[in-house]
């Protein structure tokens, strides 16, 4: 980033002293104009993206609903919003201009261009590895959130890991066992309502062990050894940071089950 700058630098350098050449035009206040124009209709639909997606966001009712809306929407809608905003600051950065020769134009666009793109790749870095952490804390929230039941219009309780099984069929079990899959089961006490929510794992970063950003993922599942009625089989999962390239790999034991080839088959 700092070369271009640099090398920009430069190029104006060597410009301004052979710049010595005639005006494009006598007056730039109608380009000035549209210019300006442009970057304010920029910013207002780079802000109304962004705002969009908010309300949109606040429309959706359920923990888990907005739950999975966030985790589709929410980086994608904020960075086609960053990019339209700073469309808008490249036509405002040229919104003023006074003296203009072709070289100069050459020059303008380049620069333009160069800072515009510097800002850009600050911004996806940004969304890329610092607001993870974000939406995690948001999503963490929303999951835990207390269900409320449609039977009773009570809070629900959340099963633990042991209780939700009776609840889970063998496919969901075996869903739960061999892919980054976990299920969610909420039950309404007084009239045993069940509500079951899946939420999927490996969309999911984990904190990375060796560079601490929420950049550590599932890349691929390996089934070493089928459970069978009579013994237990294994899974090992590869998981590779996306920022700093980390691998590594978790062996999971499948507990043995009977029809898990069956459920395996259909999840
Ligand atoms: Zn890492």
């Amino acid at each position: 980033m700092r070369l271009i700058t640099t090398i920009a630098f430069l190029f104006m350098m060597a410009i301004n002293a052979y710049a010595q050449e005639e005006e494009v035009v006598e007056n730039y206040d109608s380009w000035n104009k549209l210019a300006l124009n442009i970057s304010y209709v920029c910013w207002a639909i780079g802000l109304l993206i962004a705002l969009g997606y908010f309300v949109r966001l606040s429309s959706v009712k359920g923990g888990k609903d907005k739950y999975d809306f966030i985790n589709k929407h929410e980086i994608s809608s904020l960075w086609i919003a960053v990019i339209v905003l700073i469309t808008g600051g490249c036509f405002f950065a040229n919104a003023t201009i006074t003296h203009l020769t072709p070289v100069l134009i050459g020059v303008r666009i380049f620069v333009t261009a160069a800072m515009g793109l510097i800002v850009a790749v600050i911004v996806q870095n940004l969304l890329k590895f610092y607001y993870p952490f974000y939406i995690e804390k948001r999503l963490k929230v929303l999951r835990y959130m207390p269900r409320i039941s449609p039977k009773t219009g009570k809070p629900m309780k959340l099963l633990s890991e042991e209780e939700e099984d009776a609840y889970l069929d063998e496919g969901m079990q075996a869903e739960e066992n061999v892919f980054s899959v976990d299920y969610d089961v909420w039950k309404d006490e007084e009239t045993g309502f069940i509500q079951i929510e899946k939420y999927a794992g490996h969309l999911h970063a984990l904190q990375c062990p060796e560079c601490n950003y929420q950049t550590f993922k599932v890349t691929k599942e390996e089934i070493i050894k089928q459970p069978t009625e009579l013994e237990s089989g294994e899974i090992v999962k590869h998981y590779q940071c996306g920022y700093c390239g980390y691998k590594a790999k978790k062996s999971v034991i499948l507990k043995q089950q009977s029809k898990i080839e069956q459920s395996a088959a259909t999840a």
